[in-house]
Parts: C-alpha cells; structure tokens; sequence
C-alpha cells in the first residue's frame, strides 16, 4: 500500500502525465500539429517514471534504475522530438540514442556495482539535459524569429535543457547523505516541482502555439484563392482599403487582365489544362510585380492587380510586361496553343473611391477586349466623377 507521502508525492507526476494526455487528446481533435503529439509522449512517460520512482521501495531503486532511467531518456528524446518538429530542426536520434545507451550502461554498471543513487543521479540528469538540448543550437542559428511566442518557447526549452543539466550540482550543494531517502528528499522535491512548473508552462505555450498556427492556416485558407494561391476578391477588397490608408503608397494604380478565349482553351484542351494556364498567368503576374503590391484572382479568368507607387505609366508598363510574358512561347507549355491577356488599367487619383478606379479599370478592360484582344487600354489619370 502506498503511505500518505508517496501519495502526496505522485501529485506532481499525475498533473504532468495529465497535461501529456491533454496535448494528446488535442492532437487528436486537431491532427495537424505533430510536435502536440510527440510532446504528449513525452510528457507522459516523463510522468509515468517519475511515478514509478515515487512509489517503488526504497531498497528496490536500484534494481529498477535501468527501467526507470529508460522512462525518463525515452520521455526526454519524445520533447525533444516535439521541439525539433515545431522548429523544423533535427532531433538529432543518433546522437541521442548513443547518450540514452551510455547513460544506461552507465546506471547498470552502477546498480550492479557501486550502487550509487547519487552517481546515478547525475549521470542520468546529465544525459537527459544533453539530448533536451540537442536541437537548441540549430533552433538559435535559424533566422531570426519575430514571433514572441515562439521564442519565448525556444529559450524556455533551452532554459530548461541546462537547467536539467545542472540539477546534480544540487546534490553537491546538499550533501549526498540528502539523497539516502530520496522521494522526501529536497532534490526530489526540486526536480518535481521543476518537471511540473516546466511541464506546465511548455504545454500551455504548445497549445496556445498550436491553437494561433492552426487559426493562421484557416485565415489563409480564407483569404486564398485554393488553384493558384492568390488572394480572393474579398481578402483582395480588405488588403487594398488597408493599403490605400498608409501614407507613402501612392500613386495607385490598378491592373484588371483576363484571360482571352479561355472558354476555348477549356473546350479544346481539357479543364485540367485550364488550370494549368491559370496557375502560369499567376505566376507571370507575381513575378512582375513588387513584394508589396497585390494580386488577387476576382474569379474565374479575371485578375485584379494594385501596384503601389506607380503612375500610370509604370502600371501600363506591368500590364504588358505580363501580356508579353504569358503570351512568349513555351510559357504556357501546349505547342501551339499560346495564350493572351487583355488589360484595363487605371490609377487613383488623390482622394478617389478604389472603387471607382476598379470600376474604371475593368470598364477599359471590357474596351480592350472590344478592340481585338490581347492588348493593354489605359485611361488617363482617374478624377472622380463630382456627386450631383
Ligand atoms: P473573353 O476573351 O471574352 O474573355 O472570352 P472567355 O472565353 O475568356 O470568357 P468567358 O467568360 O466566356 O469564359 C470564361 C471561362 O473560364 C469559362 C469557364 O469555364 C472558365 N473557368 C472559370 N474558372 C475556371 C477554373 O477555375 N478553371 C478552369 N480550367 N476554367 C475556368
Ligand atoms: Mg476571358
Ligand atoms: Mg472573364
């Protein structure tokens, strides 16, 4: 039976191998984070190792210190692995298994021989904190992350790492006559509390990690067009208002280009094909334009283009660019099949409704279709028409 401190003391186990079991079961719901699951497995057996040490007898430590000292490594290389993935670095599983065999031979050895609780101690904490640690090096050296939250994850762990490392120094500090009871000693009590306050604090910022990865990707699923990853009218509308507020953007200028004949390239060339010159003419117009203009597909073959500082004629200047770019053979790979694009182009004049130079520029578009095709009709700077 256990007495009323073992149960006291398998608090701190039980709330760490619950808060692996929660990260599971959002892993579960959400299956989409990877680093929730294997920092779940972590978690858990980090909690089911140090129960087992909490309750078993005194005198049976040693015997069971290879067993144990497994739990723990296996459990430290399943956060490691969490980490690694969250970062997209390696968890280095050569490197730790090496350590893991190490640190076993070593508890063996030790159990067998010596029977040094204290020397296990740090030989243990020793190999747990250099496989905890393993991917902090290439996680520091990627680019500079501006997320807070990640980086106040990274150095957490790191933290955490040499923190884990250290511990046996307690020891030193301490006396090793401390460790002779070692579930009521004040090392147990440390690593515990620890591994809990540690545990805790990973796992929320995990989760809340996961929970604001998780909302990025559903936002940009939003505001993207799914075929050729170029934002849709609405996410268009709310970007370009937004733009148009900042100071130093202007002048402004909007491209509307459509695709010629595209019912026919669908008719004689099958719809996948379609899809295919679609993806190449939004390829042909990102490659055109500068990092903060926008490109949006309005629907169907129809795309809308802001460019920031331009006038009109640097915008006339894009918009045949892409004509003549997605009309060069081989661009659009069919032989003999090229494709053309009519452009409507107009700029804002100050203080102008986006609106209204939209409106203008698919009013010109309609004009340069009528006109023949595959050419670009531009009006002249845009005033807006008074309200009566
Ligand atoms: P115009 O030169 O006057 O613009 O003629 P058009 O044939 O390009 O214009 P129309 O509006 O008659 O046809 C547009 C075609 O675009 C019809 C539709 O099947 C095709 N389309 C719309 N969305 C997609 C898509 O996502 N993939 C493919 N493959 N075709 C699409
Ligand atoms: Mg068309
Ligand atoms: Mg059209």
């Amino acid at each position: 039976m256990l007495s009323n401190n073992q149960l006291y003391v398998l608090v701190a186990p039980a709330c760490i191998t619950a808060l692996g079991g929660l990260l599971g079961l959002c892993w579960l719901i959400q299956r989409r984070s990877l680093f929730l699951l294997w920092t779940a497995c972590g978690l858990v057996l980090t909690g089911i190792g140090l129960s087992w040490q909490s309750i078993i007898p005194k005198a049976e430590l040693s015997r069971w210190a290879v067993y144990t000292g497994a739990i723990y490594l296996a459990g430290a290389w399943f956060c490691t692995l969490g980490v690694a993935h969250k970062f997209s670095v390696s968890a280095f599983p050569k490197t730790s298994a090496v350590v893991s065999a190490l640190v076993l031979a070593i508890l063996y050895q030790n159990s067998a021989v010596q029977d040094s609780i204290a020397v296990r101690t740090l030989w243990l904490n020793l190999g747990l904190g250099i496989i905890h640690f393993l991917p902090f090096p290439a996680i520091v050296r990627r680019p500079a992350s501006k997320d807070r939250l990640e980086r106040l994850l990274y150095w957490s762990y790191g933290l955490f790492a040499i923190y884990t490392m250290l511990r046996p120094a307690m020891v030193l500090v301490l006396g090793f006559t401390e460790l002779k009871d070692m579930t009521v000693s004040i090392y147990w009590l440390v690593t515990m509390l620890g591994s809990l306050l540690f545990s805790l604090l990973f796992s929320g910022l995990l989760l809340i990690v996961a929970m604001r990865d998780a909302t990025l990707v559903l936002r940009d699923e939003r505001n993207h067009d799914s075929l050729t990853g170029l934002l849709n009218r609405r996410a268009f509308w709310e970007a370009a208002e937004k733009l148009n507020q900042q100071p130093g953007v202007g002048p402004v200028s909007i491209l509307i280009g459509d695709i010629d004949h595209f019912k026919q390239v669908n008719d004689n060339w099958g719809h996948e094909y379609g899809d295919m010159v679609l993806k190449a003419v939004a390829r042909a117009m990102l490659e055109s334009v500068r990092s903060e203009d926008l490109v949006a597909r309005f629907g169907g073959e129809e795309f809308v283009l802001l460019l920031t500082r331009s006038d009109l004629e640097t915008a006339e200047q894009v918009a045949q660019r892409i004509r003549a770019k997605v009309s060069a053979s081989g661009y659009v790979q069919q032989p003999g099949q090229g494709v053309t694009m009519s452009f409507g182009v107009a700029s804002l004049a100050f203080d102008a409704n986006l609106r209204q130079v939209v409106s203008a520029a698919d009013r010109l578009l309609y004009q340069a279709k009528e006109s023949g095709r595959d050419q670009v009709a531009v009006e002249p700077l845009f005033a807006p028409v008074a309200m009566a």
